[in-house]
């Protein structure tokens, strides 16, 4: 089995989210993922930061939004 590593999951993690890689880089990604625990809660770290932000463009729920990004941070901290 092949992993494409934490530098290049992390390296690509941006465009991942934004959909901007193409399908081999996007299964690279999610194959590494699926086995690292550090990658993974950054990826889902930027997916609640991206879809929570595209929310608040949208209705304002600016003390629902600061927790969940509050809280995301500390579970990054806590696993450091
Ligand atoms: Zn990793």
């Amino acid at each position: 089995m092949t992993d494409c590593g934490c530098d290049k999951a992390k390296a690509e993690l941006e465009e991942f989210l934004h959909n901007e890689l193409d399908a081999q880089q996007c299964q690279d990604i999610r194959d590494h993922m699926a086995n690292c625990d550090d990658c993974s809660a950054e990826h889902l770290v930027g997916l609640t930061l991206t879809t929570k932000v595209k929310e608040a463009c949208q209705e304002k729920a600016p003390d629902e939004l600061k927790q969940l990004i509050v809280g995301a941070i500390d579970r990054l901290d806590a696993r450091a």
